[in-house]
């Protein structure tokens, strides 16, 4: 759920919040099942690593900066560092990590990450210039905001957003609580991002719960107000209410001056996928090396060997190198380099899921987002493509599923088949917009992310592991080094790198 449409709303409305629906007064059946499914390959490590124990060591590549995982921490590192030619390491077989998208008829569409908004002045200058340096954002004259250069892919305002709450479409959100608005006013302009340049005076909101602030300060919210919270803390965080910590809860809604200002949607049909290529495009090339699932990492005299198994090419690499930027998710290291993993060993991460639907026709009544908070809680609803600026003619509506940590091991059964989820959230959609979206799909494509998104529980942020790194020509990266999982943090954290690697130079 779009944060501005919420805080919008909510603080204007002063009546009863759902109004049935005609359009999900009939029943659309379902005809027949969608059975021509593509599941983006999860690599599934062991198995490979096995493949590979009796596969070819035929090279070793020498480098002095070895950049390990090509998402939007990884690649900021490398764009930043460009000069210095590192090598960047990635296992998928495209970059972008949790910010991918899926080709489509030769079109991308998002398949993790999808959207951003205006950054406002007070965040972090030097992401910010990085960013402007790219020509991503731009400060317009008389702006208190940095928008996005490509104007083209903000989300026209009545597009938006359209709701659906326990199976009734939403005309109006559910008013906000007076004290809840009073809280998250009194946090304007003092979370910004990233995270780390947050007043320490305020370092305590992250030790509690953000249901439990709300508890201690006597702030009661009805439940359908709270769903609704749990919901957006799930969309953003990967957990609810009261999983996440007080800090992350408040910077949700005060991080941008969502009551007094625009603050604009910027969603490409590829989502945060753009990024992802904009960054890539400005590498060599043959710095970055796809398919390469780093699995050891050694300690050599002064230097490091790295094994690296090429997925494609079935064969054992040795990268020699003096300096390592690990932007890869952390739970790995478990495996790759034990003396790190300490430091990570309480990250839990939430298991994500999207399904692209490529449908036969367009839909009615188009909605870029589109919110669905029902029995289903793992379903956080799809986006449509026809509200995005694209050149192509097809629709694509994608889906997102988070499920509970607890349920992680599912992903590995729907990467083998993935026919039950497909159908069931294909029902949901089609019954939201009263069609038979079974029938319609021409053809379901599915993303698993296995620890799509680090969760912000409490006692999570403000803890940069490079402070107490056990190698210090390791540094960390990433939004799992105790970040927001979000796509600023993850550029931060990839520049944060290299001022600790300036310092070893
Ligand atoms: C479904 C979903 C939706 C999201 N939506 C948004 C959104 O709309 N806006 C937003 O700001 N944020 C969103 N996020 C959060 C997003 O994760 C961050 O914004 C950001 O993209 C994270 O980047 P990262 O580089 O830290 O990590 P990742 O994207 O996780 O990148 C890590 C990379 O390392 C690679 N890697 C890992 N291990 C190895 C290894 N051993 N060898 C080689 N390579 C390795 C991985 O393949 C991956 O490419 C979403 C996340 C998910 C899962």
């Amino acid at each position: 759920m779009d944060r501005r449409y919420f805080i919008k709303l909510s603080s204007a409305i002063t009546t009863s919040a759902l109004l049935s629906c005609g359009s999900n007064s009939k029943k659309a059946k379902p005809k027949k099942e969608i059975t021509n499914i593509e599941i983006a390959n999860m690599p599934d490590y062991p198995h490979i690593i096995f493949n590979g124990k009796d596969a070819k060591s035929v090279e070793t590549i020498n480098t002095n900066i070895l950049i390990v995982g090509a998402g939007i921490a990884g690649l900021s590192a490398a764009v930043k560092l460009k000069d210095k030619k590192p090598i960047l390491l990635e296992l998928g077989d495209m970059v972008g990590g949790s910010a991918i998208a899926q080709k489509i008829n030769g079109h991308y569409y998002s398949q993790g990450a999808h959207y951003e908004l205006d950054f406002p002045d007070n965040y972090g200058k030097e992401t910010l210039t990085f960013l402007s340096e790219q020509n991503l954002i731009h400060k317009e004259p008389g702006n208190k905001s940095w928008s996005f250069v490509d104007k083209q892919f903000y989300i026209k305002d009545k597009l938006e957003n359209q709701s659906d709450i326990y199976g009734e479409r939403m005309k109006e959100l559910p008013i906000l609580s007076a004290k809840f608005k009073e809280l998250i006013l009194s946090y304007n302009h003092r979370l910004p991002m990233p995270t780390t340049i947050i007043d320490s005076k305020l370092h305590d909101l992250n030790k509690i719960s953000f249901e439990k602030l709300l508890d201690n300060l006597n702030i009661k919210i009805s439940k359908t107000f709270k769903d609704i919270i749990s919901y957006q803390m799930i969309d953003d965080y990967g957990a609810g209410i009261s999983d996440v910590s007080a800090l992350a809860g408040l910077h949700y809604y005060a991080c941008r001056p969502y009551y007094t200002d625009e603050v604009n949607v910027f969603s490409p049909p590829e989502g945060n996928f753009y990024f992802a290529n904009k960054l890539l495009n400005s590498l060599d090339k043959n710095s970055v090396h796809l398919n390469s699932l780093v699995t050891k990492i050694n300690k050599v005299a002064d230097t490091f060997e790295v094994k690296v198994f090429n997925i494609k090419k079935n064969l054992w690499i040795k990268y020699k190198t003096n300096k390592i930027i690990y932007a890869g998710q952390k739970h790995a290291l478990k495996y790759i380099h034990p003396p790190s993993y300490d430091l990570f060993k309480n990250n839990q991460y939430a298991p994500w899921m999207a399904i692209n639907f490529h449908l036969s026709k367009n839909i009615k009544e188009p909605f870029w987002q589109n919110d669905y908070i029902g029995e289903e809680k793992d379903f956080l609803g799809f986006v449509n493509s026809q509200t995005q600026y694209s050149n192509s003619k097809d629709t694509i509506l994608t889906a997102y599923i988070c499920l509970p940590v607890t349920e992680r091991s599912l992903l590995l059964k729907y990467s083998k088949n993935a026919k039950e989820p497909v159908n069931k959230i294909g029902q949901l959609i089609g019954k939201y917009l009263n069609i038979d979206l079974i029938k319609q799909t021409k053809k379901a494509f599915v993303r698993l992310h296995g620890h799509g998104m680090p969760i912000p529980t409490t006692d999570y942020l403000f803890k940069d592991a490079n402070d107490s790194r056990p190698e210090p020509k390791i540094i960390y990266a990433g939004v799992d080094n105790f970040r927001l999982p979000l796509f600023f943090e993850a550029v931060d954290s990839g520049l944060s790198a290299i001022n600790h690697l300036t310092k070893i130079s």
